[in-house]
């Protein structure tokens, strides 16, 4: 199959709708990362995505809307948080996960009885749902494992040849995925952290948000995943990405002492002129968006330069640095060094 890459102007939006309705795949940009669209109220069309990408067929998609009236037949109830919820951040990069209505195709699901719905707030995405007038199920526009697509050229460089379109909006403002919490069950729970964090999301429920087990930590053998991603090997450069946590100072040693051929740190802006490797920059120390904007070009920029380990600083879990956190672990198959601990 030829891709085309198209600019994101009237044509290029109006080919994509057409595109979508005869239940073709397209690529588009979002806020968040490229987005991998079809139509959601069919199982054929959603096949095609899972096909494109490699995706585990047990990985449900988000379903993507451009008005509060399209929930009607997408979800069987709006429960009273999730309206707070997308009152106060849609459009914009949060997913809710609501109780499935028969609308959606079954294949978006996986068989769950949730489904996952974000109101893109990037025009492009926005302008293609309400030309298409359908509910777009999309997932990120990467092959499964690979790091997420934060501009078109990433996006062409994974699915080249596998699907028909992709419409170049420039490079994505937030960076990483959607913040996803479920409000279906009692206690609402961040199931992925995101731009939009757990405490902006405190404040507008008024009440606490769980934090699933999951975003921190590796799950054990057999233990069952609350959302189906968090379970696979994600984000993953071909480089071996470790993890290193402590100061500035035990970072700057720790590099130092294994500064082989090969090796590049995966460092804040204040720290390249003190590393004697070759190093890929993630903003500023102090700038946890910019470090969520740029991670996943600067995962792919590792293995374009031919890095055969990383040394990532590892950033502090809270804010939108969760979200860069949460990525960056499993880029790093959980292989983490505690550097305060390895120097006793
Ligand atoms: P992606 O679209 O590639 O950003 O991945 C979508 C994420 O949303 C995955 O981590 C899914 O596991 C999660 N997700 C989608 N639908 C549901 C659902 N119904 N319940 C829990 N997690 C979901
Ligand atoms: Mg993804």
């Amino acid at each position: 199959m030829q891709t085309q890459l198209l600019p994101a102007n009237e044509a290029g939006i109006a080919f994509a709708a057409r595109l979508l309705q005869e239940g073709q795949t397209v690529a588009i940009p979002t806020e968040t990362v490229y987005g991998l669209a079809a139509d959601a109220t069919s199982n054929e069309a959603v096949a095609k995505i899972f096909a494109a990408k490699g995706r585990p067929q047990d990985n449900p998609l988000i379903v993507h809307i451009a008005a509060m009236q399209e929930l009607e037949g997408l979800v069987r109830t709006v429960p009273a948080a999730a309206y707070k919820l997308a009152q106060a951040f849609w459009p914009g990069p949060l997913t809710i996960i609501m109780p499935k209505g028969p609308k959606v195709a079954d294949a978006v699901c996986a068989g769950l009885d949730t489904v996952a719905i974000r109101m893109p707030s990037h025009p492009v995405a926005a302008a293609v749902i309400k030309k298409s007038g359908l509910p777009l199920a999309a997932p990120s526009a990467n092959r499964s494992g690979l790091p997420s697509p934060t501009t078109a050229d990433h996006t062409l460089r994974d699915m080249d040849g596998r699907i028909p379109l992709i419409l170049d909006g420039g490079a994505c403002k937030v960076g990483v995925e959607s913040t996803v919490i479920t409000v279906a069950a009692d206690t609402p729970t961040l199931l992925r952290p995101g731009y939009i964090t757990k405490e902006q999301l405190e404040q507008v429920l008024g009440e606490p948000v769980a934090l699933s087990d999951a975003i921190l930590h590796k799950l054990k053998e057999g233990e069952a995943a609350p959302s189906p991603g968090m379970k696979y090997k994600h984000y993953s450069p071909k480089a071996n990405v470790i993890l290193l946590k402590g100061s500035q100072q035990a970072y700057r040693e720790y590099v130092c002492q294994h500064a082989e051929v090969g090796v590049f740190a995966m460092c804040y802006d204040e720290e390249v002129s003190s590393l004697p490797v070759p190093c890929v920059v993630c903003g500023s120390r102090q700038d946890e968006a910019a470090q969520a904007r740029r991670l996943f070009a600067a995962l792919r920029e590792c293995d374009e330069k031919g890095a055969v380990t990383v040394y990532a600083h590892c950033p502090k879990p809270t804010g939108v640095g969760m979200a860069v956190y949460n990525r960056l672990i499993r880029a790093a198959a959980f292989q983490v060094v505690e550097l305060e601990a390895a120097k006793l």
